[in-house]
């Protein structure tokens, strides 16, 4: 399944957000390094040390971060490759674009072109949906970016408005609008590419802190946005449960690094629900 065909995205849109995605963390980490970097040692009279640590965060955030995204990519999460009954079992469906049965929570996205077992949704910046096998590793994903969009958002903000010079309402319009005042010659092209850059991770912090508040209901009620949407309650099994039925068995380690291996209870085929999981604990 690691094809190079499977782990590319399948449309333009896919396409365009991944390298937006990649061309933004990496100009910000160049930003960071060989710019503000040796602007704080001259100003702040940052040390070396400092240096070295703020550098080891960031590399612990930035291999969490891509080694999240290709985990997504590159593990299958549909139904491809599995024994689908040619018999509809109960809470089973038909799906008429793979013509084949489906088994409960999964959908079929028209992106993908295949059914995804447990499916949550189909995440742009890696161009693959999220469903059962690599929900954990989404939400590695966005909790490390928020990591890392916070650190390089306050990093990089104090170097830009000593650029700018003092608070006044231009200034703030040179921050909010860079790309539109650099085409009208009010702001040059280094200054415009500062702005921009801190204005974008200062976005993505806020944009990620509710993504991170919206799909931590997904965790501790284990359940799929298709679930949240009708009020489905079936598959929560009390928070701990939950949390093994997305991180594993090693949920309380697995996301320190995306290749610790943490098998799933499950096969994405069959769940518990709340009413047999409580009379199975009750046997
Ligand atoms: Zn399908
Ligand atoms: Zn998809």
């Amino acid at each position: 399944m690691t094809g190079l065909r499977h782990i590319l995205p399948k449309n333009a849109v896919d396409a365009a957000s991944l390298c937006y995605a990649l061309l933004l963390i990496h100009n910000v980490i160049i930003l960071g390094d060989f710019v503000v970097a040796p602007w704080m040692k001259e100003h702040y009279g940052t040390t070396d040390l400092q240096i070295l640590w703020y550098n080891i965060y960031g590399g612990f955030v930035y291999i969490n971060v891509i080694g999240n995204m290709w985990k997504i990519m590159t593990t299958n999460t549909s139904t491809i490759g599995k024994i689908l009954p040619t018999l509809l079992k109960p809470g089973w469906h038909y799906c008429v674009v793979c013509e084949a049965n489906g088994p409960p929570r999964s959908y079929h996205c028209p992106t993908c072109n295949r059914c995804i077992l447990k499916r949550d949704h189909h995440c742009m910046f890696t161009g693959k949906c999220i469903g059962y096998f690599n929900h954990r590793h989404y939400i590695c994903l966005i909790c490390y970016t928020w990591l890392g969009a916070m650190f390089a958002s306050t990093y990089c903000m104090g170097f830009t408005w000593t650029m700018l010079g003092e608070f006044s309402f231009y200034n703030l319009l040179c921050f909010c609008f860079p790309l539109f005042l650099l085409l009208f010659g009010m702001l040059d092209f280094y200054t415009a590419i500062i702005c921009l850059l801190t204005l974008v991770a200062t976005l993505f912090w806020f944009i990620i802190t509710i993504l991170i508040v919206w799909h931590s209901k997904h965790i501790i009620y284990n359940m799929t946005t298709h679930e949240r949407r009708h009020n489905i309650y079936t598959y929560n099994l009390g928070w701990r449960e939950n949390i093994k039925h997305i991180f594993g068995s090693k949920w309380y380690v697995c996301w320190l690094f995306p290749w610790i291996q943490s098998p799933l209870p499950g096969d994405g085929m069959s769940f518990p629900t709340s009413e047999n999981f409580e009379s199975q604990k009750d046997q």
